[in-house]
């Protein structure tokens, strides 16, 4: 009898499937370990939890979860035009960034069309790309960064998109925003360039640039944010793009119609009122990389310069390494695989306390 798999088109049955940072849970139950006990430092996500508004504004969400939510995001995007300047048929929201760079494929890529992205970005772009049929074009990275020029290079008569991840994860690479100017006079018009900028908060003030200005002159580009890294909202899932409006149209029609919930809507709302909290975040992720790029060097270990949240470090036999943290009570993240990483790991910046404890695992599993 035949493999009703084999009912599915071979481009989404040769799909690898996404290895997501092992839940807190399942190495509880694996190790027989208290989840108290348990530091995760695998999917880039705000130890420090959410703000005092956004709290507020999901209880208050969750006496209205009976109803639909409003499938235009209605006062969301009034908050984000008023925030940004930018006009609300400018705006996509998604259920999490991750959902928009899906509508993008949906609405520009298929059978016969490829798309180009760089050697070790996001394991989404390559995912988004080959369900869609699409050819994926992979452009070697240099010194672990996107190599725009070898990028625009790489573009041929059937790309009609290019993913650029700014910064990257996993390698917390950055590209300033003269490079992405450059970049963007370079690229065919008939191609969209998506900057995916979900680490945005996490820049330092002489690296932010207003990059929603160049959707103006730049009809081909999309900008993507999210509300799961800085805001600390990545459980509630809701991301958005900023593009051109002919290009958000054909975004939103191929959007599912309530596919932002209503909770996460409003947190969402509230999470950009909550700017002490995303400055304290910005302050002590700062203060966190520091303290984890310090301690790698004082342990004679490598590591990738970052802009986000997380620090991609070498440490040879990284699946082994990274066995032996489990083994401690420390999740972090394997970047073999998918990424082409096999030496290094990633690790996101915890609190302080985390940080310490990831860092006394590290050096007694770089020991054993
Ligand atoms: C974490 C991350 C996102 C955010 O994904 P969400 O779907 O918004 O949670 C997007 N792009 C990159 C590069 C990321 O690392």
């Amino acid at each position: 009898m035949m493999d009703p798999c084999e009912l599915s088109p071979s481009y989404v049955r040769s799909i690898a499937p996404y290895q997501p940072g092992k839940p807190i849970s399942e190495l509880a139950r694996e190790m027989g370990l208290e989840e108290a006990a348990i530091v995760k430092l695998a999917s880039n996500e705000n130890p420090r939890g959410i703000g005092p508004r956004t709290r507020a504004a999901i209880e208050a969400a969750i006496g209205e979860v009976a109803r639909y939510p409003d499938g235009n995001g209605f006062e969301l995007k009034q908050k984000l035009s008023a925030r940004y300047g930018v006009d609300m048929g400018s705006i996509v929201l998604g259920n999490g960034s991750n959902d928009v760079l899906e509508l993008v494929a949906s609405a520009f890529l298929g059978p016969g069309r490829a798309a180009v992205f760089s050697q070790h970005c996001f394991a989404v772009y390559p995912l988004a790309t080959q369900s869609r049929g699409a050819r994926p074009i992979v452009v070697p990275a240099k010194n672990y960064a996107h190599d725009l020029e070898a990028m625009v290079k790489a573009i041929d008569d059937e790309t009609y998109v290019a993913w650029v991840a700014n910064p990257n994860n996993p390698t917390g690479t950055f590209a300033r925003h003269e490079e992405i100017e450059a970049f963007l006079r370079r690229v065919p018009e008939r191609v969209l360039v998506v900057i995916d900028e979900a680490y945005n908060e996490y820049l330092t003030p002489e690296l932010r640039s207003d990059s929603f200005k160049l959707v103006k002159r730049h009809p081909n580009l999309v900008i993507t944010r999210t509300f799961s890294k800085a805001y600390g909202l990545a459980g509630l899932r809701v991301g958005y793009a900023l593009a051109h409006p002919s290009v958000a149209d054909v975004m939103n029609r191929v959007r599912q119609p309530f596919n932002v919930n209503s909770v996460a809507l409003a947190a969402a709302v509230a999470a950009l009122d909550d700017m002490e909290f995303v400055a304290r975040s910005y302050a002590e992720n700062l203060q966190g990389l520091r303290q984890l790029e310090e301690s790698a060097t004082q342990l004679g270990l490598d590591y990738i310069p970052s802009h986000g949240n997380f620090l991609t470090i070498r440490v040879g036999k990284a699946a082994e390494i990274y066995r032996k943290l489990l083994k401690r009570g420390v999740i972090v993240r394997p970047v073999g695989g998918g990424y082409g990483l096999p030496e290094h790991l990633r690790v996101t910046v915890g609190t302080a306390a985390e940080n310490e404890k990831f860092l006394a695992a590290l050096a007694a599993s770089l020991k054993e």
